[in-house]
């Protein structure tokens, strides 16, 4: 295999940079043997892997070592790409939008810098998974939870910025982010909103500080290096209710959005509500060989007849209730009234005290813990049923996601789920998928799940990501987040006046990194340096 190396850099160059890096970070810390390179590639591809390759991958251990690397990089003009933990999987995984780039994992750069369980919030660094942080919490005894993403080895910092979610009273993500440290392209180090204050006493409390506030900016962007991040925490509630409500038919789906909705406005549910297809919550509990091993998506009939002998609804409702009893009777009862209103609809509930939150290796305290993923999450506690997932289909399980924004109405809901089911269809894919409730939108997740063994499938799960983001953007529907592949696709779907938002964020792009050395892709955003190179893939 011949050497990767940074486009438009000779093999020399690159060695005089490795030569400055590896004085800097230490010889460990520079990785450029292929297969070290080969764990940076995206595990879930949808096509070749290759095609988003690293050049090298650079381990600093500060803030004065990332520094340092970046005077090298402009010095170079050498494009890196940061990841905090790189487990971005769906979405490109460690791996860079340009190939040829260097990798900056700031994965040791870890520390908790500080919890605070009076105002509860935390400040970390980029190495610190939800597990981790979820540990400390316990350890010390924190009356604070954490928000895990539906795989809980990734990072704080890393989620956030990507605008991921969880499934509590805090599953927004970014909404609950408050302060950072930033490193710009040029080595200056800012602090954003109260943190501008030398000796701060409000960098976790209040959001938006003084003047203009740049936290978004550095948001799903190419603007800096995220090297500390403040979360707010979610005080652990005197107890909680997780709830599941399973419903029959498909056009369903119409009505519990519809009822849905307004007990989100209202405040009665404040979690992430998730409304899951029949046949992803089947795959928790099953494999599709089980039920169907033709050709093609699984036919109706055999949907129908796995989800009767699995006892689960064509959609399942999970929402969690917090707070003291009194108060989680009075919104179960609402709940319920609602709902009730869904012919064949089926209530499910366990209650919980709110200090069943297990140790600090997230065992269970005592059995009166949830025990399944999906409710640990809705419990504050991070797990890695998610990847069960992988299983549906057999062989080298992978998936690509398709995550469009819909309106929180059901028309939107059903027409979208429709939209991508008989898509999914052509291609021969289940619809494996679901809703995350916000207040006013939904997040739609749609995964293609494809055994990466089998390059057919690889194959037509590209396509099909292709077919549903053309028919997305037809619709007037965009994208929350895409793969890299993707990435210049979904930022051409904002195109309202000539794309007059993308013209500004490279405006400001060009602005803070005149080189181009930062991440120059990412979401569709490219330096002068590199524009030549967007491409739809
Ligand atoms: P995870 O927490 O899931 O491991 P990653 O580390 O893969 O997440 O990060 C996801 C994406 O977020 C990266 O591809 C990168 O674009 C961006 N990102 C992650 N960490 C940082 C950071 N510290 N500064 C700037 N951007 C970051």
């Amino acid at each position: 295999m011949s050497r990767s190396l940074p486009p438009n850099l000779s093999a020399a160059q690159f060695d005089l940079a490795l030569a400055s890096w590896r004085s800097i970070v230490g010889e460990p810390q520079v990785v450029t043997s292929a297969a070290g390179l080969a764990t940076y590639l995206d595990p879930f591809a949808p096509g070749e892997r290759a095609a988003f390759s690293a050049s090298a991958t650079l381990l600093p251990g500060s803030v004065d070592e990332i520094r340092a690397v970046l005077r090298v990089a402009n010095q170079y003009r050498i494009p890196l790409w940061t990841v905090s933990t790189g487990r971005n999987f769906a979405y490109g995984g460690a791996a860079p939008r340009l190939p040829g780039s260097v990798v900056l994992d700031l994965h040791r750069m870890n520390r908790i810098i500080e919890v605070n369980e009076t105002l509860a919030y935390a400040l970390v660094e980029p190495g610190v998974t939800y597990f981790d942080l979820h540990a400390y919490l316990r350890e010390h005894g924190h009356k604070l939870w954490v928000d895990p993403p539906a795989a809980g080895w990734g990072s704080v910092v890393g989620n956030t910025l990507e605008r991921g979610f969880g499934y509590t009273a805090y599953g927004d993500h970014a909404a609950k982010q408050c302060g950072m440290e930033v490193v710009l392209a040029n080595g200056d180090v800012l602090r954003t909103g109260m943190g501008g204050i030398e000796i701060g006493t409000a960098w976790q409390l209040y959001q938006p500080g003084y003047g203009p506030s740049f936290d978004a900016m550095f948001m799903q962007s190419n603007y800096g290096i995220v090297t500390k991040l403040g979360v707010w925490l979610m005080p652990a509630p005197p107890a909680y209710l997780l709830g599941e409500i399973q419903f029959q038919h498909e056009a369903d789906l119409e009505a519990i959005v519809e009822i849905l909705r307004p007990l989100r406005l209202d405040e009665t549910i404040r979690n992430h509500v998730v409304i899951e297809g029949g046949l992803r919550r089947a795959a928790g509990l099953s494999t599709r060989a089980q039920w169907y091993e033709g050709p093609g998506a699984m036919p109706e009939r055999a949907v129908a007849a796995m989800l009767e002998k699995l006892d689960v609804g064509r959609w399942n409702l999970h929402f969690a209730l917090y707070g003291t009893p009194e108060l989680i009777d009075a919104r179960l009862a609402i709940v319920q009234r609602a709902f009730a209103r869904v012919p064949q609809a089926r209530f499910f509930a366990k209650r919980y005290a709110g200090n069943a939150m297990g140790d600090a290796a997230g065992n269970a305290a005592s059995d009166a813990q949830p025990t399944a993923g999906g409710d640990r999450n809705l419990a504050g506690i991070p797990a890695m049923s998610a990847f069960r997932m992988l299983d549906w289909r057999g062989g080298a399980g992978a998936h690509v996601d398709f995550a469009p924004v819909c309106p929180a109405t059901g028309r939107d809901a059903l027409r979208q789920y429709t939209m991508v089911k008989t898509r999914a269809a052509e291609y021969g894919f289940d619809y494996y998928g679901g809703f995350t409730a916000g207040e006013r939108h939904l997040h739609h997740i749609f995964a293609a799940i494809f055994d990466r063994g089998d390059a057919n499938q690889v194959e037509q799960a590209g396509q099909l990501l292709r077919s549903l983001m053309s028919d997305a953007r037809a619709a007037g529907y965009g994208e929350y987040r895409a793969h890299l592949a993707y990435m210049d696709f979904a930022a051409a779907q904002y195109s309202f006046n000539d794309g007059a938002l993308l013209r500004l964020s490279e405006t400001i792009k060009d602005a803070l990194d005149p080189n181009g050395i930062l991440a120059p892709g990412k979401q569709g955003i490219w330096p002068a340096a590199w524009r030549d190179r967007r491409g739809y893939t």
